[in-house]
């Protein structure tokens, strides 16, 4: 548990998943990042989905939501995703139900950041949290429905389509305030409409950095997932908000790392460096 003044908050694992190892690390060549993540026999790393569950005192936040339980088996071996519901179940743990969470706050809405969010109730899709906003940028928004992106199966209907008829859907145009201590920077980068969230309280300062850094691996400027829609606009925004978070000292949350998922930074000459916290 992280407490920053009155606002709390835990990372939450939406449950483990495995990607390829190559489209993780773009252009860095695979000597180098082998030595930090090993492939497993299908050329997969090891990664976790990571979502924060923040209470503010009025609203009790989730952000992100992993990739929900609503894949077929094919897809489950492919990403390697645990069966039932990990992010209930660590939900659970932590005292929380579904019908507790007052907000879902989106950093984007790939599959493994909204999947979570939905689910099959008999024949019918269903929003899983049933008494959430859901808030996003409409950027975002409107590039998934009409599926404005180089991989055709990130953006998916099944995800969209219940939050979309749930009444409870909140659009964003740009930064935004989102609840006291809780605030959006939109980013670009990794799509055109994702967001980092911000957390302030205690004259601290908490980043959830989302995927424009998904593991403190990623912190030098070229070193960007293939999955990015414009890499240069990912390289400046990371560069931009490691070097705040570095001179501010911010606890730095990343969404797909599977051990070091809250960290502290400093600068070593021009490269950025984990520390860990307690
Ligand atoms: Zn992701």
């Amino acid at each position: 548990m992280h407490q920053l003044g009155d606002l709390q908050f835990h990372v939450v694992s939406g449950g483990p998943f495995f990607l390829d190892g190559g489209a993780m690390f773009g252009i860095i060549p695979r000597p180098l990042w082998t030595r930090l993540y090993a492939p497993d026999d299908r050329g997969r790393i090891r990664l976790d989905t990571n979502c924060l569950l923040v209470r503010t005192g009025r609203e009790c936040l989730l952000i992100d939501t992993g990739n929900g339980p609503k894949m077929d088996e094919k897809e489950r071996s492919i990403f390697g995703l645990a069966p039932g519901a990990p992010l209930l179940t660590n939900l659970a743990e932590l005292g929380v139900s579904p019908a507790d969470v007052t907000m879902v706050l989106f950093s984007h809405l790939h599959m493994d950041h909204c999947g979570g969010a939905s689910h099959w109730d008999a024949d019918r899709l269903v929003p899983t949290f049933p008494n959430a906003r859901f808030v996003a940028q409409r950027r975002e928004w409107e590039d998934a429905l009409t599926n404005r992106s180089h991989m055709r199966t990130s953006y998916r209907r099944e995800n969209l389509n219940p939050l979309a008829v749930s009444g409870r859907l909140e659009l964003l145009d740009g930064d935004a305030a989102i609840a006291p201590g809780v605030s959006v920077q939109v980013t670009g980068g990794h799509t055109p409409g994702h967001q980092v969230v911000l957390l302030r309280g205690g004259g601290r300062t908490a980043v959830f950095l989302g995927d424009i850094c998904p593991t403190p691996a990623h912190f030098r400027p070229p070193c960007n997932m293939a999955y990015d829609m414009d890499p240069y606009a990912t390289m400046l925004a990371k560069a931009e908000l490691l070097a705040r978070a570095a001179d501010e000292d911010w606890l730095v949350l990343f969404d797909h790392e599977p051990d070091r998922k809250a960290v502290r930074i400093r600068r070593d000459g021009e490269e950025f460096v984990a520390l860990p916290v307690e």
